[in-house]
């Protein structure tokens, strides 16, 4: 059985290290829509000292979006979301873990697809694949001459299964690793799996769908300096030091701004708990993405917002500030 693999960068702190500075509060959207100290990292660090268990604090921990924002914030350098995820599988919640082992155990039974000619693919992901209008045109953008192709196992169920902290069962992993093994290059679109597609797949180049798209001369030249580009958190945050590099680089050739804060922290938009990705619970309520979208554009003057995440779309339209576009529909610009 596998769970995370296993991360080769320097050991981080833990909870015990946190000095209740409160810098994560900046930037954690759970805390701008709930104002609820305990569901934050400072809360859980602080729970955790005094003495609390899993069990004691299963909301907060189920309610992170794991975007990892508040990991450059804190200047204790403690691993937040590793810690959450250690959290969930203490947490250990039987229907969670029996409905995602099922999820898991009917993927690895299915057929192995022929092997696409290519040297690329594309990992969509669960909810861009119900955008098939939308993943048809980053298919056809990320193909170049041809199409891009995309996997038919997306590893959804596994992105999943990382989110919950459930581990994974061998020859599940092994389904899904063995058809990307020996490709050049894959896009993936959930920023969790990638993480782990990095260090299960060393030899392969594995970038995010943001990244990938916004390279892309198409989506650059349709960008405008009154536009809003908003980088999806999860993706960005697994590789900032070198993605602050990629960004810092589209903003001065196209003029748009981003959703970076002053330490160039990506600042999420939308935002899913735990039992709101498994759908046992609405965006509804304490977490409106509303909330979270109108401090993302508060003050700014801005004509039209730009996501990388899809999910992003509804959290911005909420608010009805200006037009929203998914990046693969910024090539034939039919917003301006
Ligand atoms: S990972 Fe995101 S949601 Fe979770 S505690 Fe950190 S900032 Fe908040
Ligand atoms: S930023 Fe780090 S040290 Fe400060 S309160 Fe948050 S977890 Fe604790």
């Amino acid at each position: 059985m596998f769970g995370l693999a296993k991360n080769t960068s320097p050991p981080r702190r833990d909870y015990a290290s946190c000095s209740g500075c409160g810098l994560c509060l900046l930037v954690c959207p759970v805390w701008r829509r709930s104002r609820d100290i305990g569901l934050t990292p400072l809360g859980r660090a602080k729970a955790l000292q005094h003495g609390a268990v899993a069990a004691d604090i299963a909301a907060s921990i189920q309610s992170c979006t794991l975007c990892a924002a508040c990991e450059p914030a804190c200047p204790e350098d403690i691993g937040l979301v590793a810690m959450t995820l250690d959290l969930r599988r203490e947490l250990n919640q039987p229907a969670t873990v029996q409905s995602l082992r099922a999820r898991m155990e009917e993927q690895a039974a299915r057929p192995l697809a022929p092997r696409p000619a290519s040297s690329a693919v594309l990992l969509p992901g669960q909810v861009l694949r119900e955008r098939p209008a939308t993943l048809a045109r980053v298919a056809a953008l990320l193909g170049g001459a041809g199409t891009m192709p995309i996997a038919d196992d997306d590893g959804s169920d596994i992105a999943l299964a990382l989110e919950a902290g459930v581990e994974i069962p061998a020859q599940r992993l092994e389904r899904f690793l063995q058809p990307l093994r020996g490709l050049k290059n894959i896009a993936v679109a959930d920023g969790l799996l990638l993480r782990q597609l990095r260090q299960w797949l060393p030899r392969s180049k594995i970038v995010s769908l943001g990244e990938a798209l916004s390279c892309l001369p198409a989506v650059r030249r349709a960008l405008r300096a009154d536009d809003l580009y908003v980088i999806e958190p999860r993706a960005y945050h697994a590789d900032y030091q070198r993605l602050v590099r990629h960004y810092d680089t589209l903003c001065s050739a196209t003029g748009c701004i981003v959703n970076l804060d002053l330490q160039r922290i990506a600042i999420p938009a939308a935002a899913r708990s735990l039992p709101q990705r498994l759908g046992l619970e609405a965006a509804v309520g304490t977490m409106d993405d509303s909330v979270q979208a109108r401090w993302i554009l508060q003050g700014r003057k801005i004509t039209r917002i730009v996501v990388e995440n899809i999910e992003d779309v509804a959290a911005f339209e909420q608010v009805n500030y200006c037009p929203v576009v998914h990046l693969a529909d910024l090539a034939d610009d039919r917003t301006s």
